[in-house]
């Protein structure tokens, strides 16, 4: 068990080429913090969790990771540093079965026995992908995918995990049961998460704090119990 990495991002702009789309963003995580990332399409959480994960390229700002400027490494490097992206569109190797997608999640932190024992927890942790453990990527239900794509990044023990809207298409039943094991798992290994969701309520109902960006820029930052159950909040930065 490793603990959760802390994460500050300061003034973090990021640029295509047609003009900012985050302007000078400031976030503070700490070890073990769930963390909601909230905002309406188009508000900018997939730019800064790529550009965390270093698949976006930074035009100005910091990205500390447990002391080290992410900046200056590559998207490896910072995975071997204990950052995991579980991007949308669940990507698992569709042609492999789910035991050996987990044993390629696996592969450079794990050997031998332990690397058996690994796959052991993540069954443990989402039971219906043992059931289907020699199943086709292809075969899967969309909850599947997203447990076994959640499932390959956590095998890797990453000291933070990003998710990019793990709940997309799913059924509400699916969302709640893989919410609850991503807080519970968060909170046993003590691994910060930074979840991007358009489901403000699944998100906020695991999340520690809540973070909204709207056009690029962190309007509220809040305990997720707050933002939760203030109705003037809600209303005005995630319109419901
Ligand atoms: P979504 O939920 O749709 O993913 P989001 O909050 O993640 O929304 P982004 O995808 O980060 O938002 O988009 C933020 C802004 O950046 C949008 O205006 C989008 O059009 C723009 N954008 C995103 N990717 C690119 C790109 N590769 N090139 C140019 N502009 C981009």
């Amino acid at each position: 068990t490793q603990l959760g990495a802390a994460l500050t991002i300061s003034d973090l702009t990021v640029d295509y080429g047609g003009g900012p789309v985050l302007h000078g963003v400031n976030m503070d995580l700490v070890p073990g913090e769930v963390v909601a990332l909230l905002g309406a399409n188009g508000a900018g959480k997939t730019t800064l969790l790529g550009a965390l994960t270093g698949r976006v390229p930074v035009s100005d700002g910091k990205l500390i990771f447990d002391g080290t400027d992410l900046r200056q490494l590559r998207t490896e490097d910072r995975a071997r540093l204990g950052l995991a992206l579980v991007p949308d569109g669940q990507s698992i190797v569709a042609e492999l079965t789910v035991e050996e997608n987990l044993r390629l999640g696996a592969l450079w932190r794990h050997q031998g026995h332990a690397r058996e024992r690994a796959i052991r927890g993540i069954y443990e942790m989402f039971e219906p992908l043992e059931r289907r453990k020699h199943a086709d990527g292809h075969q899967l239900s969309g909850g599947e995918r997203q447990m076994l794509a959640l499932g390959r990044a956590l095998i890797a023990e990453p000291r933070l995990i990003a998710l990019d809207e793990p709940s997309l298409g799913l059924a509400p039943l699916v969302v709640v049961q893989i919410m609850r094991t991503l807080r519970a798992t968060a909170k046993e290994r003590g691994l910060t998460v930074l979840l991007a969701e358009q489901n403000v309520t699944g998100a906020l109902s695991i999340a520690d704090r809540g973070i909204v960006l709207n056009l690029g820029r962190v309007v509220v930052d809040a305990e997720a119990s707050t933002l939760a159950d203030d109705a003037a909040l809600r209303h005005a930065y995630l319109g419901f």
